[in-house]
């Protein structure tokens, strides 16, 4: 077999040296390198040698082919290379019959695309969209908001200090009191954004995304509110969806409310992922409390209004079945490519 293989090498060699058009290049290459090629048939009878003989022919075998390998490699960029000599001064020759080149294009992130149906459906409800900065004071993140110092609804914040008094912002609720702080009612906004809390495990990253939604008016009621979340809720998921209000409580809220939907894994027989409750929370909400109309200069005798906050990776989650956040920052293109 190592003559077989040494006369094989100098006759594929030789061969290559006479090849003088690239046109000859590919018969040469079926024949001997190609899958059915010379020295394919060859390797195979390498099982015909002795045990203790294998590995060493093998490898002779493999340095072999690969020796012819380059050569080949050699001799077509050499004539590449002889052929744009060739053809410089004449115009560049195309086909036009070949398959266009695919341009690989990526997609949106699995949260931005949640993030961006849920804006588009409050857009829909005639809801303006509002940004604000992720790095907030006490002031609008808190203290506005109904949650004065040594308040106990700041431990379930668990916030990141910058300063004393600045912080990045646990909710994007702060963009409720810079709006109502510029702006007369009546007011109908959403605030999606990034928020940040020190806590991390499979339902909790440091940082996560938050659509808050706020309502002012004369004579806006609870049932308002339900209105505009049972909308909503039918056209994220389905639209028989059940939904139903839990009594909650929330500093800025009064009444406050959980919302749950029915489980959309089980349809509310019971399961993993309800606890076999059969229904699964989705977002806070209630009726703004007069305290924050107070602290931004609105009647509370003259205006009502409702606000809800939801997270949207839990939306996503849920959507998409999947059962944990941190998946969505590893940056695995084998799960993003999925949505
Ligand atoms: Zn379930």
């Amino acid at each position: 077999m190592e003559d077989e293989l040494v006369r094989l090498k100098s006759v594929a060699l030789k061969a290559l040296d006479s090849i003088e058009e690239p046109d000859a290049l590919e018969p040469f290459r079926v024949r001997y390198l190609g899958r059915k090629g010379e020295f394919t048939l060859l390797m195979r009878k390498l099982g015909q040698a002795a045990p203790d003989d294998r590995p060493r022919l093998g490898k002779l075998a493999n340095d072999t082919r690969k020796e012819v390998e380059g050569a080949f490699d050699a001799k077509k960029s050499e004539l590449s290379g002889a052929d744009n000599g060739k053809r410089s001064g004449a115009a560049p020759q195309t086909d036009l019959t070949l398959p266009g080149r695919a341009v690989p294009f990526g997609k949106l992130h699995p949260v931005t695309q949640i993030m961006e149906q849920v804006c588009g459906i409050f857009e829909g409800l005639g809801f303006a969209v509002a940004e604000g900065p992720d790095v907030e004071t006490d002031f609008y993140n808190f203290e506005a908001l109904n949650i004065p110092k040594h308040h106990p609804a700041r431990d379930m914040h668990d916030t990141f200090y910058i300063s004393g008094s600045v912080l990045l912002r646990t909710h994007t609720s702060p963009m409720q009191i810079r709006a109502m702080k510029e702006k007369p009612p009546p007011l109908r906004m959403i605030a999606p954004g990034k928020v940040y809390r020190c806590d991390s495990d499979i339902t909790h990253t440091p940082m996560f995304h938050q659509v808050e939604g706020f309502l002012v008016d004369r004579k806006v009621s609870f049932s308002d509110l339900k209105g505009v979340l049972t909308v909503f809720i039918a056209k994220m998921f389905d639209k028989d969806t059940p939904i139903r209000f839990r009594p909650s409580f929330f500093p800025f809220t009064e009444p406050s409310a959980e919302v749950d939907i029915g489980c959309v894994i089980c349809k509310g027989k019971g399961c993993r992922v309800c606890k076999q409750t059969g229904w699964l929370e989705i977002l806070g909400a209630g009726m703004i409390d007069p305290e924050v109309f107070k602290m931004v200069g609105y009647d509370p005798e003259e205006y009502t209004g409702f606000a809800f906050g939801l997270g949207v990776e839990r939306i996503a989650m849920l959507k998409y079945g999947i059962n944990d956040i941190r998946l969505f920052y590893e940056n695995d293109l084998r799960f993003l490519s999925q949505f």
